[in-house]
């Protein structure tokens, strides 16, 4: 990060930069030292000084890694050139910041609890109660409900065949037929039902079958296309010239381009 701010990056800047670019590249994986990123902002200039300045494009040209992003002003989200969003349509996790996975998907697991074979279907990870679980994507609440064994729970459906469920929780935040945003707060975890200890346990449905949602393909984001991706093209076209250029002046990253070592 110290080598974006010395080529006149402002540290806000360098935190937009690195939220980009983080929905793309693995700091840790994907850079080298010596990579270059440029980065076109635009800004309001008032009595001489910047305000309020945006990011409108990033080139990052990697020993790995090459990736140019670019605002696009009719949503104000950011896409690759050829229209692809940086969002996923589907998170990998449902809460926010992370958590010991206690228990993976293993349908020939030892119940902890009984002893016996029985499979587990979902996913695990020791949280305190009261943890907010969000939505991993856009969905409808199919259920809302308490059972013996799986505690307090929630059912989403989602689109293309996908849903999820979550069990042991104390609290829910939602009924049953409330659509859903992906990232929005569902319940609060617990420690309901027959459980070891205060933990969420999370499920992904495909097609009526449960599968492991740490590898499960996930849906894939939403691209332009057609005339909202012509006038993309065509607002973007002046930016990768200047791109192109080297007008926006290249940065070279050091160690790390701001990378941020507080992260998992
Ligand atoms: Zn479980």
């Amino acid at each position: 990060a110290r080598s974006a701010q010395a080529a006149g990056l402002s540290s806000t800047e360098v935190a937009q930069v690195t939220r980009l670019l983080e929905k793309k590249l693995d700091f840790r994986r994907d850079t080298r030292r010596g990579d270059e990123f440029q980065v076109l902002l635009e800004s309001d200039i008032i009595d001489g000084s910047s305000f309020d300045s945006r990011v409108l494009a990033i080139q990052y040209t990697g020993a790995r890694m090459d990736l140019t992003i670019l605002r696009n002003s009719a949503d104000n989200n950011f896409y690759t050139p050829d229209g692809h969003s940086l969002d996923p349509a589907f998170s990998r996790y449902p809460f926010e910041g992370s958590y010991r996975m206690s228990s993976g998907f293993n349908p020939r697991r030892t119940h902890p609890v009984t002893g016996r074979v029985s499979p587990h279907r979902g996913t695990d990870w020791a949280m305190p109660i009261g943890t907010p679980i969000v939505a991993p994507a856009d969905g409808r609440v199919e259920k809302v409900s308490n059972h013996p064994l799986a505690g307090r729970y929630v059912v989403i459906r989602h689109d293309n065949g996908y849903s999820t469920r979550y069990l042991h929780l104390s609290r829910a935040l939602v009924n049953r037929g409330d659509r859903v945003s992906m990232g929005e707060r569902i319940a609060l975890s617990g420690n309901t039902g027959r459980s070891t200890g205060p933990h969420l346990h999370y499920e992904v449905i495909v097609n009526n079958t449960a599968v492991d949602a740490m590898r499960v393909e996930l849906p894939e984001s939403q691209s332009l296309e057609g005339e909202v991706l012509v006038a993309f093209q065509r607002e973007a076209e002046p930016l990768l010239a200047a791109l192109r250029s080297g007008q926006a002046g290249p940065v070279v990253a050091q160690a790390s381009a701001g990378s941020n070592s507080e992260d998992d």
